[in-house]
């Protein structure tokens, strides 16, 4: 299904005005790409801008979108798409990166504060995108800061690890990506880091933002599945009390047959069980993401875009659009999902 431009900036504006002067949150944006890029600090530079190549940056326009209909394992399967493909159009989501560039798209999506999410990789020097990070994000109106714990910090040292972060960085959050960081939660040793991790973020109050499905394009393909439903599911998520996110509705990369018979059954026993778990609907299909609005309360849903994978203009214009086309209390809906519902995750370690 295509959205004309013109829709598009129609719905855009309706948000606008619903958003009068609540403030607007996206829980799930990347500084960095974090799939295939090993990041390189050299491309950053003194503008506040991370460039690669000689490429000319040029703002984002709204133009006619394409509503995802089917997530990236589907468009591989049923060969629409090559992999080759998606590996140059995943990089190139990230030829500019900085605070320009996100706020050139959250003028755009009515979205006034983004939380960063760096993800560490298995191996490699974290400390540099950390940094890089700050450097590149300094503008603390407009970015919160989230960190990883890089696999080289012994469990009992996770506490002191999150101090300095909270100390150096002021970071609000944590990112998990088993995927990525290859956190096997098939075995005892994996849950057990994971619970590790939350331990440490109760003591600090941190909220956690936890990657959840698959990510088939992964070079680890043992890895690809560590963060699926049936894993997670194994994990003692209320050893905190502090909000933890289950990224992707835990749908990520799941077909919609796959999504509702095999995910959302596990995801609501989860979200029955733990008061503290939500959820976010960044990267859905249109279908995962009416499945998600039809199914889970409105009270455990915060939105995310996963910019700059994708737009975070397109991304609050599709949530709109499933909204609208199930028939919701639009402005109920996403004055919880973008600003009351995020203002609590973020805010319960301020006091
Ligand atoms: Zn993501």
């Amino acid at each position: 299904m295509i959205l004309s431009a013109s829709e598009i900036k129609k719905i855009l504006q309706h948000i606008w005005e619903i958003k009068s002067d609540h403030t607007f949150f996206d829980l799930h944006t990347h500084p960095f790409e974090i799939i295939f890029r090993k990041f390189d600090e050299s491309v950053v530079s003194s503008d506040g801008t991370s460039t690669q190549g000689k490429v000319t940056y040029e703002p984002p326009a709204i133009k006619d979108e394409k509503l995802r209909d089917s997530v990236i394992h589907n468009q591989i399967r049923t060969s629409q798409t090559r992999p080759e493909f998606l590996l140059v159009w995943l990089k190139k989501k990230y030829r500019f990166t900085g605070a320009s560039v996100f706020l050139d798209q959250m003028k755009l999506g009515a979205i006034d504060k983004a939380l960063l999410l760096p993800v560490c990789p298995s191996s490699q020097d974290y400390e540099k995108q950390m940094k890089s990070m700050i450097t590149l994000f300094s503008d603390k109106a407009h970015f919160i800061f989230a960190c990883s714990i890089p696999n080289q910090i012994e469990d009992n040292k996770i506490s002191q690890y999150l101090k300095e972060q909270i100390q150096r960085y002021q970071v609000r959050a944590v990112k998990i990506h088993p995927n990525i960081s290859e956190i096997n939660l098939k075995t005892s040793q994996g849950i057990e880091r994971v619970e590790s991790i939350l331990q440490a973020c109760n003591h600090h109050r941190l909220p956690v933002v936890i990657h959840g499905g698959r990510n088939f394009l992964l070079p680890n393909k043992q890895a690809a599945e560590f963060a699926c439903i049936e894993n997670l599911q194994k994990i003692d998520w209320s050893i905190t009390t502090s909000p933890v996110i289950i990224a992707h509705a835990a749908g990520f990369d799941y077909s919609s047959d796959e999504f509702r018979d095999r995910v959302l059954p596990i995801l609501k026993t989860m979200l029955a069980k733990h008061v503290n778990l939500s959820v976010d609907i960044s990267a859905l299909s249109l279908s995962n993401l009416e499945t998600v609005l039809n199914s889970i309360s409105a009270d455990r849903i915060v939105f995310g875009s996963d910019a700059l994978y994708y737009n975070i203009w397109s991304e609050i214009t599709c949530l709109y659009f499933a909204l609208q086309r199930q028939k919701f209390d639009i402005e109920k809906w996403l004055i919880k999902i973008l600003a009351k519902n995020p203002e609590k995750v973020l805010h319960q370690n301020q006091e």
